[in-house]
């Protein structure tokens, strides 16, 4: 996969381009194709080419890093001072916070140039970005299939090259399943690793912003840049990864434990199975160790994910009463119809049927039965997982048990869709780190990612795996053509 970051940063310290004419270059290419694929849902242009302004006079100065004059994206649910931030939501219409999240203003002090919102699955609650008030974005790689999602559009734009990267949010799978089915690498860090304020809340005990880009020395470098511990933020973590980025080149698999649960692999797409044996087989070809582990309690990761995830958006999107943000209703006699009008009217389907699961579980006589026995089931998975990374390295899985559904596929029910995040949710329950890395195209000409997954903090070990796979093994899915490529 190509890296984009590191030629664009030396362009602009050779001089070749200025970060001004840069962003341009991103502007005009959103203008032509944005109608296309439907990936940004607002944009900050006049905000952009300020930022490249800032830029180019740091590089003038030698006070450039390695993101400087690089533009790049926000996820809808990312806030920064004084730009649309809705969340793909009718309820968070003309909502404009009055602040910078920490990951952007961190990006912000390294003149980081940003380019707009993307498009996403309403409150992030999906897996097809279908559910955004602003219309589906589409893959790129075929206009007639869903981006996956709920970071759908930051995929979509960054595989259409109208984007160098782009922030999104992972809750059970958001960064990584839109990544495997647009063919860009994406990355869910640690929890704790990257901190969250201004990221608008979902399910705050599995949320995290990750990286998509085009090559995993790409995601890497945004990775160092946003990481680290906050003030604002009391879950992040003070962890000292080093430079992972500078840490790619030259490591080798010899003696790496590979582990693999035969569960992960449990009425998955055939295909995909086969995809993943064959990256498999190229780890142990270079020396890797192939260990054979069973996860049986990933059986119970999909109701775990489901039951917690519901109940902490149903306390976190009570927030939303017409009084302190975006849509209230013309018409209403009294503060309580105001407050109904505006959630009925505000909220589309999904988000209500999340918020009615989680208050059921919440609610009394059906807590310890549910909500309860969620916990301690997580203690378990976090106990399990805990032990296999005694043994193992790194485990390999596939991202999703599927690529990219057709537009407007709805399965058989709800459940049908959640069903499809059982690879990625127990990444979310457990707290670690996964990357995945496109692999192989199905026979329809769709990306199949691969994830490889860590204990906490082992952002280095498993992007150093990423990085020997993407620079070694001979990956079958193509550069997207198109959009902005210098
Ligand atoms: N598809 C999952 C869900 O609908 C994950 C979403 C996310 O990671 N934000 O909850």
């Amino acid at each position: 996969m190509r890296e984009i970051i590191a030629p664009l940063s030396k362009m602009l310290a050779d001089k070749e381009i200025s970060s001004v004419e840069l962003t341009q270059k991103y502007i005009s290419a959103i203008e032509n194709d944005n109608k296309k694929y439907n990936a940004y849902v607002s944009t900050t242009f006049d905000k952009a080419l300020e930022n490249a302004k800032t830029a180019d006079e740091m590089i003038a100065k030698g006070e450039s890093t390695a993101l400087t004059g690089i533009p790049m994206t926000l996820k809808d649910n990312i806030c920064s001072d004084g730009d649309l931030t809705t969340c793909a939501s009718k309820i968070l219409t003309g909502f404009r916070p009055y602040y910078d999240a920490t990951v952007w203003s961190k990006l912000k002090a390294q003149g980081a140039v940003m380019l707009g919102k993307t498009n996403m699955d309403e409150f992030a609650m999906g897996s097809t970005s279908e559910t955004s008030v602003y219309g589906a974005p589409l893959n790129p790689r075929n206009v007639n299939h869903v981006t996956g999602g709920s970071s759908g559009g930051g995929a979509a734009a960054v595989c259409a090259n109208l984007a160098p990267y782009a922030l999104g949010s992972d809750t059970g799978g958001s960064v990584r399943q839109p990544a495997s089915f647009c063919g860009i690498v994406g990355l869910k860090p640690t929890y704790g690793a990257v901190s969250r304020y201004g990221l608008i809340a979902y399910g705050s005990s599995l949320d995290q912003i990750g990286v998509m880009a085009n090559s995993v020395k790409d995601t890497a470098v945004v990775f160092d840049t946003i990481s680290g511990v906050d003030p604002h933020d009391q879950t992040s973590v003070d962890f000292d990864f080093g430079n992972i980025c500078e840490s790619l080149d030259g490591v080798d698999v010899k003696g790496l434990k590979i582990g693999i649960a035969k569960e992960y692999f449990e009425g998955i797409n055939p295909e995909i199975k086969e995809a993943i044996d064959s990256a498999v087989k190229f780890f142990e070809d270079n020396g890797a160790e192939i260990i054979d582990i069973s996860l049986p309690v990933l059986q119970q990761a999909l109701p775990v994910y489901y039951i917690i995830a519901c109940a902490e958006a149903s306390s976190n999107l009570g927030r939303y009463d017409g009084i302190r943000y975006g849509y209230r209703p013309d018409n209403f006699n009294d503060v309580e119809e105001m407050i109904l009008k505006t959630r009925t009217e505000g909220f589309g389907d999904e988000v209500k049927r999340r918020i009615m699961l989680g208050t059921y579980v919440l609610s009394s006589g059906y807590y310890d039965a549910y909500y309860k026995k969620a916990c301690l089931l997580r203690e378990n998975l976090i106990a399990d997982f805990d032990e296999i990374f005694n043994t193992c390295d790194v485990l390999i899985a596939p991202t999703a048990p599927n690529t990219a559904f057709p537009l407007n596929y709805k399965g058989a029910s709800p459940v049908d869709m959640y069903l499809s995040d059982i690879a990625t949710v127990p990444i979310n329950i457990t707290g670690v780190p996964a990357i995945s890395v496109p692999i192989k195209n199905d026979s329809n000409e769709l990306p199949i990612g691969m994830q490889i997954i860590g204990k906490k903090f082992s952002e280095k070990t498993i992007m150093q795996t990423a990085y020997f796979y993407e620079k070694n093994a001979d990956i079958q899915v193509k550069d997207f053509e198109g959009g902005v490529v210098l």
